[in-house]
């Protein structure tokens, strides 16, 4: 099962990862990125993948 790596560092909170994959997801208030699960099971698979592609600043990666 592959996961989900966030680079906090480039991360700008523009939320296009929470709008292709809101189960996986979430922005807080404060525009922080949370996950919901950081292991991605493979009925969530291409939905991450697809947040992965959208991010604009390459913040997030899939590790194998
Ligand atoms: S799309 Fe990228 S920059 Fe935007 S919240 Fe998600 S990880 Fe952060």
């Amino acid at each position: 099962m592959s996961r989900i790596v966030v680079d906090v560092e480039r991360c700008e909170g523009h939320g296009l990862c929470e709008q292709t994959a809101p189960e996986v997801f979430r922005l807080d208030d404060d525009g922080e990125l949370h996950l919901t699960h950081e292991e991605v099971a493979p009925e969530r698979e291409s939905a991450v993948a697809a947040a992965v592609r959208v991010c604009p600043v390459a913040a997030l990666r899939l590790q194998p």
